[in-house]
């Protein structure tokens, strides 16, 4: 038996803590969860279980139900909604908070890991407006899937321990049912919960919680004298390299409002959220934003626009000069991170200064020719010169871009064999298409597989195609609402 097994630990024995509610309980308002009837399992990442040395077998245990559903009184645990503010398609909104979402415990693991735990859909909250705090099952699914696979696509993300579902009756814009998803990262610290304390004037509250990330997860710079402005150059970091990142993929997160801004840059509350099939920089993926404020396209400039709202925010630490020039390196950082993400997903490694051109080329035929974005990289994976790419449709510009392709690779060293291997290694066989995440709605017994595969997005799966293309008839145009 390894020492890892036998670390492995019963509910009881975990080491619950609260760092944040310790250093900052003025955050929180306490809330009691409300419990689903009659919950079931749907599933459980057992990956992440491992990662939180809890013990596996648990997991058809009745307590862990219970665990899942809130319904556990452990000491320890802690069940707390938090403050936040933000601005909400360019205005601002003084008061949000967590409406359907509470901290249910920090978990330290044996390697002194720390992840928060939140339930979403627990039921009301001071925070909960004109919302019911809860859950249904389509929108959990959207979020369990989602979080695990773009971990899958190495993105910063969130993720999920489990996902349940439970015989209330939730209104929608017609009656579903309840589900509640266990989230699990680092932080939960938004963007709005340091504008709700600047905009609310409590100064030692926001120094606090800046205090808080510093000394916990920017440790490196935890006793520099300007640990502010190193802080605001992290989050500035983070922030450019995660929208670098989902374009890469083509993911659109569908509310870029700042309240939906993870302070260590983590893609986090899946909502509406959506994959391009073909390249389309106008692509929207919520059909509530009629002006495309958060299209495709804009995701990166939104990155920066969020972030000066952040500075905003901490304009009573950091001086105007210092914001002004860490925000200069926001673009600089996307577009270094961006274009090495699509040199790598062409199997190209040694920068040339021909670049640009060469990708803006890329972009601009693969818009032209509307071939699926996946696909395309995928097959490219596969090229031999002279050869075709596999699934694509042929056309004179794919053939055009194609000799320019064949001339870039010539200035490479690294042999057809590594680059076929790191590309396929780049280069997802499978996306979580909305019909994907549609499919396991309308049947949830395909969640399992569906997981399996999404968390290993770049292995063949050849049971699986009907997974990996664009979507069949019967489930085009969908649109994703925020009413989850
Ligand atoms: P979102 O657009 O999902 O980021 O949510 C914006 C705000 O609305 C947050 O403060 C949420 O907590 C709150 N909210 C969203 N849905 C609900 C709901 N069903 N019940 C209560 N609050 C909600
Ligand atoms: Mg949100």
């Amino acid at each position: 038996m390894t020492t890892q097994a036998l670390s492995r630990k019963k509910l009881a024995d975990l080491n619950f803590t609260n760092r944040l509610y310790m250093t900052a309980p003025f955050l929180f308002a306490k809330v009691a969860p409300e419990p689903l009837k009659n919950p079931k399992i749907l599933h459980v990442n057992s990956a992440l279980l491992n990662q939180l040395n809890i013990d596996e077998n648990l997991i058809g245990n009745p307590s862990f139900l219970r665990f899942l559903n809130g319904d556990l009184d452990f000491e320890g645990l802690f069940f707390g909604a938090s403050f936040y503010s933000g601005h909400q398609f360019g205005h601002y909104v003084p008061r949000l908070g967590d409406g359907r979402a509470a901290t249910v415990a920090e978990i330290e693991t044996d390697e002194h890991k720390f992840f928060e735990l939140q339930l979403k859909g627990s039921g009301l909250t001071p925070f909960s407006r004109m919302g019911d705090g809860k859950a249904v099952v389509r929108s959990s699914i959207r979020e369990y899937l989602a979080s695990a696979h773009l971990k899958a696509l190495n993105i910063p993300t969130t993720e999920a321990l489990g996902i349940i579902t439970g015989d209330d009756d939730v209104y929608r814009e017609q009656i579903e049912k309840g589900s509640m998803v266990m989230r699990v990262s680092e932080s939960f610290l938004r963007f709005g919960h340091f504008q709700y304390y600047a905009h609310t004037n409590q100064e030692q509250e926001l120094k606090t919680l800046v205090n808080f990330v510093v000394d916990h997860y920017f440790i490196h710079f935890k006793d520099h004298p300007n640990s502010y402005n190193l802080f605001f150059q992290e989050v500035v970091k983070r922030t450019a390299k995660l929208f670098a990142g989902w374009q890469s993929v083509g993911f659109c997160h569908g509310v870029l409002n700042t309240d939906n801004m993870s302070i260590l840059g983590l893609t986090l509350d899946y909502g509406p959220y959506g994959f391009i099939e073909n390249f389309d920089q106008d692509y929207i993926c919520n059909h509530s934003d009629h002006e495309g404020r958060y299209s495709l396209g804009n995701q990166p400039g939104i990155g920066m626009w969020n972030l000066e709202m952040l500075g905003v925010a901490l304009a009573s630490l950091i001086s105007e000069e210092d914001r002004k020039r860490t925000l200069e390196t926001y673009p600089k950082i996307f577009f270094v991170e961006y274009r090495r993400l699509l040199l790598e997903k062409c199997g190209l490694y040694q920068p040339v200064e021909a670049d640009e051109e060469f990708l803006r080329l890329l972009l601009n035929m693969l818009v032209v020719t509307k071939v699926d974005y996946t696909q395309f990289f995928r097959a490219l994976s596969h090229y031999e010169k002279g050869g075709e790419l596999k699934n694509i449709p042929g056309s004179s510009e794919l053939k055009i871009w194609l000799v320019q392709y064949e001339e870039r690779l010539s200035m490479e060293e690294t042999s057809q064999n590594v680059r076929l291997e790191k590309m396929l290694a780049m280069n997802p066989k499978f996306i979580l298409r909305n019909y994907v995440a549609q499919m396991a709605i309308d049947n949830p017994s395909l969640v399992e597989k569906m997981f399996e595969v999404l968390t290993h997005p770049f292995e063949e799966w050849n049971d699986h195609e009907e997974w990996a293309g664009p979507a069949p008839v019967r489930y085009r145009n969908l649109s994703v609402s925020c009413s989850s």
